[in-house]
C-alpha cells in the first residue's frame, strides 16, 4: 500500500533530534478561548510519542485566514496554553515562525521538550511555496513530521516546500491512520460498496463520483447535488440549486453508469429558502411539503431542501446489503432541524448496520463529519476523516501533494541500499 511505503515517525530513533512537526491546530476560538479541542485531541498521538522519545519538537500549524498578515485573533499563544494543560508539561510559544524568537526558542529545546511557532500563514511566502521561506521555516531540522492531513492537499511550505530542507520526511499518526482508513476504501473495497454522495458542490465531487463509478456498486446521491442529475434526466426542479453548467456532465456520467447511480425518489421542499441570511444559518419556510417525483416535478418557486422518506427507505435497503460504506456530503439542509432528517437518518441507519454488519464505513467532508458528530454517532463507524478536500482528493488520485514528497523507503532502500 501506498501509506506503507512512506516514512513512519516510528521507523527512526527520535531521541534529542530536532523535529519539525507540522500539525492542524486550526481550532475554533473565541475571546482568546479554545471553543472546540478536536483538532488538538486528534494531534495528541504524534506529539506525546515524540515527547516520549526524547525528541526536540517545535511545531508548525496554520490557524484560519490571515493572508499574510499578523491578526491578532488568529494568534496560536491560547492553543499553546491549551496543549500545555492537556500535555501538562509547559509548551514554549514564539511569537513568529521564523525570525529570533522562533529561533532563539527553538535553540533552548532540551529532549521531550516542545515549543509551538505562530501562526504560519501570517508570512504570504507560506502558501506560495515560496523556498526561501521554506529553507527558514525547517530550521534545520533533522526530520519533519507530517500530521497535517486537512491541509496535505495544498502545496504550501509548511508541507510541501519543507521536504526539501530536511533530511527525512515522515508520516505522524494522524496522516498514517486517515491514509490507511482511505486506502481501504480506494483499493479493494469489500463489495458490495454502497457510495453515498451529498453536500452542495457537485462541480468539487464530480471528478470523485466518476471515479467511484468504477468501484462502488451503488452511488447513492442526495443534498443539492441531486438537483443537477435531476435536470440530467429532464425532471423539473423548480428553483432547488443546480449547477447549470455541470448538466451535461451529469448526463454523461449517468449514460455511463445508470444503473449504478440512484436518484432521489421523493423531496422535501420549502415555498422560501435564503443560505445567506444575515444570521449565519439559512432560513426556510415551515412546515414543508413532499414530492413525490413520480407524480410531480418540482413546481416553480420551490426550493428542495432534503430528501424525503421514500428516498430514505429505499437507500437503507441498499445500506443494509453493503460491506463497504462511503459518505461524502450531507443530504439535506441539515443544519436547520426541519431540514435534517435525511442526514439524519443516513447518520443512524449506518451506525445500526454497523452493529449488525460486519462494515466498514467511512465519513469524508467537513460538513458531512460535523452532520456524523452531530447526530451523536460519530463512535458507531470505522472512520470520520479530519480532512474534507484532501479526503476526497486522495480517494480520487490515491495520492495527495504533501504526501507524495514524504520520504520514500524504496527510494531509500535503493539510492543508499539500507532502510
Ligand atoms: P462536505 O463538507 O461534507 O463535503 P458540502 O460542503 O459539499 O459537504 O455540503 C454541505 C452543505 O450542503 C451543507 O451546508 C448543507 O446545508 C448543504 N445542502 C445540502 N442539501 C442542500 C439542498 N438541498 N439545498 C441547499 N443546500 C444543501
Ligand atoms: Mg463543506
Amino acid at each position: 500500500m501506498y501509506s506503507e511505503n512512506k516514512f513512519f515517525i516510528e521507523d527512526v530513533p527520535c531521541e534529542n533530534k530536532l523535529i519539525a512537526l507540522r500539525c492542524d491546530l486550526n481550532v475554533p476560538l473565541q475571546n482568546g478561548c479554545v471553543q472546540d479541542e478536536t483538532r488538538i485531541k486528534e494531534s495528541l498521538q504524534t506529539i506525546r510519542y515524540l515527547q516520549e522519545q526524547k525528541a526536540r519538537t517545535f511545531i508548525i500549524s496554520h490557524l484560519g485566514r490571515p493572508k499574510g498578515k499578523i491578526q491578532d485573533e488568529l494568534r496560536l499563544r491560547p492553543v499553546a496554553e491549551r496543549l500545555s494543560e492537556i500535555l501538562g508539561t509547559q509548551v514554549m510559544y514564539a511569537s513568529d515562525c521564523v525570525g529570533e524568537d522562533a529561533k532563539a526558542k527553538i535553540a533552548s529545546l532540551q529532549k521531550g521538550d516542545i515549543a509551538l511557532l505562530e501562526n504560519v500563514r501570517f508570512h504570504r511566502e507560506e502558501i506560495q511555496n515560496d523556498p526561501s521561506f521554506s529553507k527558514k521555516l525547517s530550521h534545520g531540522a533533522d526530520y519533519f513530521v507530517n500530521d497535517a492531513f486537512g491541509t496535505a492537499h495544498r502545496e504550501h511550505c509548511s508541507n510541501c516546500g519543507i521536504t526539501r530542507f530536511v533530511p527525512l520526511s515522515l508520516m505522524g499518526y494522524l496522516i498514517r491512520k486517515e491514509t490507511l482508513a482511505l486506502e481501504k476504501i480506494s483499493q479493494n473495497p469489500r463489495h458490495p460498496f454502497a457510495v453515498i454522495c451529498g453536500g452542495v458542490k457537485i462541480s468539487d465531487k464530480i471528478d470523485l463520483i466518476e471515479s467511484l463509478t468504477r468501484s462502488a456498486d451503488q452511488i447513492l446521491i442526495g443534498g443539492a447535488m441531486a438537483f443537477t442529475f435531476l435536470r440530467a434526466k429532464n425532471i423539473q426542479t423548480g428553483n432547488s440549486l443546480v449547477e447549470e453548467d455541470k448538466v451535461e456532465i451529469a448526463k454523461n456520467l449517468l449514460a455511463k453508469a445508470k444503473e449504478k447511480i440512484l436518484l432521489p425518489l421523493d423531496l422535501m421542499v420549502s415555498s422560501f429558502l435564503d443560505l445567506h441570511s444575515s444570521s449565519s444559518s439559512p432560513k426556510i419556510s415551515i412546515p414543508l411539503q413532499l414530492i413525490s417525483l413520480d407524480i410531480q416535478a418540482v413546481p416553480d418557486g420551490y426550493y428542495a431542501v432534503d430528501i424525503g422518506p421514500k428516498t430514505i427507505a429505499k437507500y437503507q435497503a441498499i445500506l443494509s446489503k453493503a460491506k463497504t460504506i462511503f459518505w461524502n456530503g450531507p443530504m439535506g439542509i441539515f443544519e436547520i432541524a426541519e431540514a435534517s432528517q435525511g442526514t439524519f437518518a443516513t447518520a443512524s441507519m449506518i451506525a445500526k448496520l454497523m452493529d449488525k454488519n460486519d462494515i466498514y464505513s467511512v465519513i469524508g467532508g467537513g460538513d458531512s463529519a460535523a452532520a456524523i458528530t452531530q447526530s451523536g454517532f460519530k463512535d458507531k463507524v470505522s472512520h470520520v476523516s479530519t480532512g474534507g478536500g484532501a479526503s476526497l482528493e486522495f480517494l480520487n488520485q490515491a495520492d495527495l501533494p504533501a504526501l507524495s514528497l514524504l520520504s520514500s523507503k524504496e527510494a531509500s532502500y535503493q539510492t543508499t541500499g539500507r532502510l
